[in-house]
C-alpha cells in the first residue's frame, strides 16, 4: 500500500453536548457536536436540552476517568 494517499482513519470520540459519548471511525477531528440522535428533539420529542451542565458533569465523572485511560 502506497503512503500518502490514504487519509488517516483513525477512532475518535465523539461528545455531544447533552453528555452523550460515541465512538466512531473519521478522518476528520470533529470531537464536539450540537445534537445527536440522543437529544435531538425528532427523537427525544423534547426541546433541545439546555439545562444539561448538572448531567454532563455526572457524566464525566462517571465516565471520564474510563475514557482517559482507554488510550
Ligand atoms: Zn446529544
Amino acid at each position: 500500500m502506497q503512503e500518502g494517499i490514504h487519509p488517516e482513519y483513525k477512532e475518535v470520540n465523539i461528545n455531544c453536548v447533552c453528555g452523550a459519548t460515541y465512538q466512531t471511525r473519521s478522518t476528520k477531528n470533529l470531537t464536539k457536536i450540537d445534537i445527536c440522535a440522543n437529544c435531538h428533539p425528532f427523537y427525544s420529542g423534547k426541546q433541545k436540552i439546555l439545562d444539561t451542565e448538572g448531567r454532563i458533569e455526572k457524566f464525566r465523572k462517571k465516565f471520564g476517568d474510563a475514557y482517559k485511560t482507554k488510550k
